[in-house]
Parts: C-alpha cells; structure tokens; sequence
C-alpha cells in the first residue's frame, strides 16, 4: 500500500521499526497536495522545505538514537486558527491575512513536543463561522469526493485534506459541529472533545463558552492516537480541565460489553434525508450484532438547540471580535484616504452652512475602525457580529441572551437524565450529506438548520465523535454521531473503534 493511504498508527509502527523513513513519509504527503490540491484547495499554506526539515530532523534523531515524542515523524495539518509562532495566521479572514502569531498555541506547542511534522495549514470558514468553508476570504475548498459539493465547514479544509490522503492528521475545532460536520460530509473521523479536554490557549476565539479543538483521521485509533497529545491540562487556558487524560490508544481494543445505546426518534424522521436515515438504521444492526442494546431516548429541549446556538455563539462572537480594531490586530484601511473622506465631509457640510451636521462627522479615528472593520470582515462575520450586539443589548439582553442561557441549561439537563439510561446516544451527524457549493450561500438560515444535530454537544459541553457510516446513491459520504457523558472520549473512541471493526467505510477514499 502506498505511504499515504496508511493510518496514521501504520506509519507511525512503520517509522518506529525502521522500514520507513520520516522524509519519505512527508515527500510522499506533499506529492499529494501538489497534485490535487490546485482541484481541493484544502490549504493555505504549505512549507514544503519546513516540513521536510522537520522530518528530516526526526530521522536523524532516530538514528542518533535519541528519544522522539509520541508523533514523531508524522504530518499533522493544522487549522489556520492555531497560532503558530512566526507564521501566518489568518482565521480565514482577510482581516488577519498578514497577521504572524507571536506565540504557539497549546496544541500547537504539544504537537511539537511530540515530533509531529506539521505539514500545512488548512482553509477554514472565516473566523470558523459556517458550514461550508465559503466564507473563506481565501477562496472556497472543495469536497474531494465531489468537486461540485461542499466539503462541509469550518474546517472543511481539515477534513478534505484527511479524506484526499494529503494528510494522515489534522486539527480542527469545533464551535457547533465545526469538525463533525465535514468529518462527515468528507467521509472521515473527527471529534470534538468535551469542552475542556483541550487547551484552547492560543486558539483564536469565536465563541468561547463552545469553542473546542478536536482531533480529525481516517480512523478511530487515528484519532485517538492525535487526541492523546492534545488532551490534557493548561494552566494557561482557565476553562481547561484539571482532570487525567486517559490512555485512549491503549483502552481501543477493550471490549464495549453490554453497551447501551440511545436513540433519539426524531432524529430519524422529517427534515433527514432518507437515506442518511436508513444508513443509520443499519449502523444500529452492526452495533446490535456487536452485542449492543438500543432503546429510545428523548431530548426533548435539543429542538430549541439551533436557536439557542445561534443566540449565543453571536452574541461571544460579537464581543471577541471587538478586539479587531486594525490598531491591536488586523487589517487597516488606507488612513489617507480614510482623512481626506472626513475633510471632504466637513468641508461639505460646512459649505452648505450644516455646522452641527459637520460636527457629528466621524473623527478620522473612528472613521478608521469603521472603514477597517467593513473593509476586513466578510458578510457572515458581520452578519454575527449584528446578532450577537443586538442579542446583548440593553432591553433585549434578558429577552434573547439570558433566555438562551437558561434553555442550555435545560438541553444538558436532557443529556443527564438520557445518560441514566444509556452508554451514548447515536444518530445521524448531519441531516444530509454534503450540499452543493452555492446552494445554501443566500440562505443562512437554510445553512443554520444543517448544524441541528451537532450544536447540542457544544451547548451541553459534551464529547461526540463522527464516524463514516455510508455513501449516499450519488456517492457522497454519510456520517455517523455517537455522543457521551462529559470526560467519556475513551467510550466514544471505543464505540467507534468497534464500528470500524466490523465496517469498511471509513477505509473508502475517493478517487482525486
Ligand atoms: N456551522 C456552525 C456555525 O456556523 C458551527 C461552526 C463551528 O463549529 N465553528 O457557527
């Protein structure tokens, strides 16, 4: 089998015994992305000789004898979200397009502590907000699968990149579905931790009270196997979880006896796609021939979940994008022009005899963050940035923001009291396979609904994993969420582990 259609874990084996090398690895990742890239376009940067420096160096490490960290020699592409010192790091948004990041992320740090070789930087939804990586400013990815389709979003390029063997490994994050989405539009795995699991240190914030970064693979013990170095403790992120992190690669081969799995009805009735819900169907039968019981369950709350989400993620996004004032951060307009517009101005209203008009005339300061910010943010970023101000303001605060608070409460009530009676819940990840490029561009809403199963788990703090589970008749992927107790990623990978056993979706790669 050639080097890149191998998991993660073979190369990894493969590399450590000696058979291969870290720079055959990284050469044969990068002969792919410049072959098929130009059609995917799943990075924004790729440093090639950085890269195979990178390996190299593992290589010589290796034959010096020396001790190599967890991941050593493997390619890891990263979400162009991280900060990564010294390199670019533009969230998708022309605002951050010349931005270096002046530190490492925690992921990123962990990453390098364990010999990854981070092989490039991968498109995303501007600011990780959307559902099809078109509100990139850098040009839209494709679905390697289908080049007319979407590849889902925000880390469309995260997950394309996995499913067009251009990577083995890849970093996403996940604010409401963000990895799970297009995990499961490409055809690959791809999780989101609990919130908490994974320092979000250095991660550029959307929504902080659900942004998440999580791990994307072809498999399971690929994806646990990512998971072990991200996860764990931070000092430096206040949220995240002083808890051990279990050892995921080892617990993957523990039987699941006895499993309980919970299914929510309606999840498999109106507005789903038939045959995402007949391929669920049969996800089920291979779980129950594994030895798994099914029974129903209710969320009865998670029908206000997109509203809920789409209260709250704007109104954190609204206040964590204030910071883009072109003076701290960011893109700034031309001052020159932006002076002489406001002397004109004056002039004008002068000239006319409307002194007090021309007193109420921006300063050029303020005409400055204006220009700069309707200049640098895209139309769905200012879109959420009008939903999060109007949801917080004053005499609408308690109407929508506090309201939406409360009704999270009471979807994670629903996850308590559903996880009383069962291991994981499992349904469809997305109501449809992948869309089409363009199709729900003038339609927000339309593209709002699609996020309707994953944004719960992000409102409730929970674990969910995405897994292959099918191809639609015209051949697009169809995904599988398993969801769990917070701090049960072991269970989920476990879960998920045990499908891949007994199915071979998630070894199908489309044809590039
Ligand atoms: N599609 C959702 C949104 O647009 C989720 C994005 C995400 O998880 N980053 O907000």
């Amino acid at each position: 089998m050639s080097l890149i259609n191998q998991s993660a874990t073979d190369l990894l084996a493969a590399m450590q015994a000696g058979s291969v090398r870290a720079v055959d690895v990284c050469q044969a990742f990068l002969d792919q992305i410049q072959q098929h890239d130009t059609t995917v376009r799943s990075f924004l940067q790729v440093d090639s000789d950085a890269a195979l420096a990178a390996a190299a160096a593992v290589d010589s490490r290796r034959d010096a004898g020396e001790p190599l960290g967890a991941l050593a020699g493997l390619p890891v592409a990263v979400k162009d979200l991280l900060c990564t010192e010294g390199e670019k790091t533009t969230c998708g948004s022309k605002m951050l397009e010349h931005f270096v990041a002046p530190y490492d992320a925690t992921a990123i740090r962990k990453l390098k502590a364990a010999d990854a070789v981070i092989i490039g930087r991968t498109n995303m939804d501007e600011f990780a907000m959307g559902s099809s990586t078109e509100n990139s400013a850098f040009g839209t990815t494709t679905n390697p699968w289908d080049a007319a389709h979407a590849p889902g979003g925000s880390s469309g390029g995260a997950a394309a990149c996995v499913a067009g063997s251009m990577a083995p490994l890849s970093v996403g994050t996940d604010t409401g579905g963000s990895i799970r989405q297009p995990a499961a539009f490409c055809g690959v795995t791809g999780m989101k931790p609990t919130y908490g699991r994974v320092s979000r240190f250095g991660l550029v914030a959307f929504a902080s009270s659900l942004d998440q970064i999580g791990p994307l693979a072809r498999t399971a013990a690929d994806t646990a196997l990512l998971l072990q170095t991200l996860a764990g403790h931070d000092p430096q992120d206040a949220t995240s979880a002083n808890l051990p992190v279990d050892r995921y690669t080892e617990a993957l081969e523990q039987p699941l006896a006895g499993l309980r799995l919970g299914v929510v009805q309606e999840h498999l009735g109106d507005g789903v796609d038939s045959e995402v819900a007949a391929a669920t169907q049969e996800a089920l039968q291979v779980y129950q021939k594994l030895g798994a019981s099914i029974q129903d369950i209710s969320l009865p709350h998670s029908q206000y979940g997109i509203a809920t989400y789409y209260i709250i993620a704007p109104s954190e996004a609204s206040s964590n994008l204030a910071r883009y004032d072109s003076v701290h951060y960011g893109y700034r307009c031309d001052e020159k022009a932006v002076a002489a517009e406001v002397r004109e101005e004056r002039e004008a209203l002068l000239a006319a005899g409307q002194e007090d008009a021309a007193r109420q005339v921006d300063s050029n300061l303020v005409r400055m963050f204006r220009k700069s910010r309707s200049e640098g943010f895209g139309a769905e970023v200012k879109r959420r940035i009008m939903l999060g101000a109007y949801a917080l303001s004053a005499g609408y605060y308690d109407a929508y923001y506090l309201k939406a608070l409360k009704v999270r409460r009471l979807i994670r009530n629903d996850y308590d009291a559903a996880f009383e009676q069962v291991d994981l819940i499992v349904g469809p990840t997305t109501p449809t396979a992948a869309f089409k490029l363009g199709e729900k561009l003038d339609d927000p809403l339309a593209m709002y609904l699609g996020d309707l199963f994953t944004v719960t788990a992000n409102l409730a703090g929970l674990p969910a994993i995405s897994l292959p589970c099918g191809l639609s008749s015209n051949g697009l992927p169809i995904g599988l969420q398993l969801q769990a107790p917070p701090f049960e990623e072991t269970r989920l990978l476990r879960a998920a582990h045990m499908f891949q056993r007994a199915t071979d979706w998630h070894t199908k790669s489309p044809e590039l």
